[in-house]
């Protein structure tokens, strides 16, 4: 069967340029032609600036220099998400990156912790995450090999800019041969007989023809949906934000967090997402609870810093299209779906899109064996990720509004309450498969959300009551020198990555 040779990316955003990158990385120019056709007019979606620390995978396969990455795209480090109000007001946890302590004797670390709770003890199982640790402190730094430190396994992610983020991609990607097209999309010729499609057709009439089409034109879903006709399922049931007001702030000096923060408000929440030379602030909200108005005055009164800009309004729908892959068009990004931005899953699924097309890469034949793979794996990896952001949202003691009564009492999806039950015996969590979020993940948001367990994993009993004491004090005391150990995350990107200061910085400076 014959290689595809024309690959055709619609959409010059986050999707289509980590889309063209990495094709253009791994493919080649010479497998391959890739053109991407994106609008300056339409513009993108112009959020989504945190990340999880799968994104160093992403950077791994493109052979990007960490530091450079960083100082283009004007970032900084994230080693977890603070959920400030989340539980009730007044309280709040930290979900980090990286385990808590370690697994012993086979048995995992929260059991233990949940045992020493027994034992007279109360601390927080936060203290023995060094992530958790160090964002408190506001440290940073990456891991270093010693041996048996918690400082050989910090695990990060990022904050960017998108915009420059996408910059910074399209300046890779042309370098490796891919092609631009400024044009406004406006139509598609597809073969009568297969229903491929066969080109895009832009405004001035210019047509662009292809074997293999990536929609990734965000929200519009313009090949996957408009083309092909595939529908959108949606999640609004579970999910039920659906607008987010974006605003970009001053850069808060001596503020510039290793962590997201999310703080939960009368009808969604808000983020904090610091830059290096900006921070940027969202309110994510459902409209059935709270007017557009209402939402972007609570958005403008909880701000540490004057706004640089006017709000910016973004609607959405959580959910995904039924098919992810239909014949010739694969959609990636928005186009496909979307989960609101709480723990920063969209650009992980941009990346996992990729990584699964390039796992069952066609020929001109188009198997549909490997189609409906794709299409398989990514519903559950959507339906993985929903219930872990359910959680978050039903599992709260706040009832003070319509919004938090309503996501109390909401219908739970399938799987979920199965984890309910097994936490709340025994505080067991497994990890599905193909899930997305390990037992850190689950068990920092069940503990952070206020979950409770009616006895801990009786295997803890390995383990006598004095050597949990000594063990998880010992781990407990390690992840605290190691903390003190870092650099401030400011000393950490000054040293590294700092971005170059803009031309009117420089020239004050002269
Ligand atoms: C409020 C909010 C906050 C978010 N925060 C996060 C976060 O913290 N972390 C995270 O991982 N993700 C986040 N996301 C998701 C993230 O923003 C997106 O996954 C990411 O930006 C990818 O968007 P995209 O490239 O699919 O779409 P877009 O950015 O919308 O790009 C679409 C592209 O298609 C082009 N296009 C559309 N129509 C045409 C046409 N007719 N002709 C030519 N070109 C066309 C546009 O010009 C544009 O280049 C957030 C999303 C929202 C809504």
């Amino acid at each position: 069967m014959e290689t595809i040779r024309k690959i055709v990316i619609v959409g010059g955003g986050t999707a289509g340029w980590m889309t063209a990158a990495a094709l253009s990385k791994i493919l080649g120019a010479n497998y391959a032609e890739i053109t991407l056709v994106e609008s300056d007019d339409i513009g993108t979606v112009g959020v989504g600036e945190a990340t999880i620390p799968q994104i160093n995978i992403f950077n791994r396969l493109l052979g990007l220099k960490e530091d450079d990455f960083i100082r283009q795209t004007h970032g900084t480090f994230k080693l977890g998400i603070e959920f400030v109000d989340w539980a009730r007001k007044g309280h709040s946890y930290f979900h980090p990156f990286g385990p808590y302590g370690f697994d012993m004797k086979g048995v995992s670390f929260h059991a233990f912790w949940q045992k020493l709770q027994t034992l007279g003890v109360s601390d927080s199982i936060s203290d023995y995450n060094l992530q958790a640790v160090a964002a408190r402190e506001g440290k940073f730094m990456r891991p270093v090999q010693v041996e048996n430190s918690p400082l050989s396994t910090i695990a990060y992610a990022f904050h960017f800019d998108a915009g420059l983020y996408a910059k910074f991609l399209r300046r890779f990607s042309e370098g490796l041969g891919a092609q631009r097209i400024e044009g406004r999309i406006v139509s598609a010729d597809k073969n009568a007989e297969t229903g491929f499609l066969e080109a895009v057709v832009l405004g001035d009439g210019r047509r662009i023809e292809g074997d293999l089409f990536i929609d990734c034109s965000g929200f519009r879903g313009l090949l996957i949906g408009q083309q092909m006709g595939i529908d959108y399922e949606d999640w609004s049931k579970w999910l039920p934000n659906n607008r987010a007001w974006a605003v970009p702030t001053a850069r808060v000096h001596d503020n510039q967090t290793p962590y997201t923060r999310s703080t939960a408000r009368e009808a969604g929440w808000q983020w904090r997402i610091p830059l290096q030379h900006r921070t940027g602030n969202g309110y994510v909200f459902s409209n059935n609870f709270i007017d557009e108005q209402a939402a972007m005055d609570t958005l403008l009164q909880n701000l540490d810093a004057p706004p640089l800009k006017d709000p910016m309004l973004v609607k959405f729908q959580g959910g995904h299209r039924h098919k992810f892959w239909e014949k010739n068009v694969v959609a990636i990004g928005l186009s496909s779906g979307f989960m609101e931005p709480l723990e920063s899953t969209s650009i992980h699924l941009i990346q996992v899109g990729i990584a699964k097309l390039l796992q069952m890469f066609p020929d001109k034949g188009f198997e549909q064996a490997d189609i409906n793979r794709y299409n398989r794996l990514s519903v559950l990896e959507y339906e993985y990720i929903r219930d872990f952001l359910v959680l978050h949202f039903n599992q709260t003691e706040r009832d003070d509004s319509e919004y938090w009564r309503y996501c109390r009492n909401m219908e739970l999806p399938p799987r979920l309450q199965e984890k309910y039950d097994l936490f709340r015996s025994r505080g067991r969590i497994f990890r599905e498969n193909e899930e997305l979020f390990n037992d850190t993940s689950w068990f920092a948001v069940m503990v952070g959300q206020g979950m409770t367990w009616r006895g801990y994993d009786p295997v803890a009993d390995v383990m006598s009551d004095e050597d949990v004491k000594r063990q998880l004090f010992g781990i407990k005391d390690a992840i605290r020198k190691s903390s003190d150990y870092m650099p401030t995350h400011e000393d950490f990107i000054r040293a590294n990555c700092a971005m170059e200061a803009p031309v009117e910085v420089m020239s004050q400076l002269a």
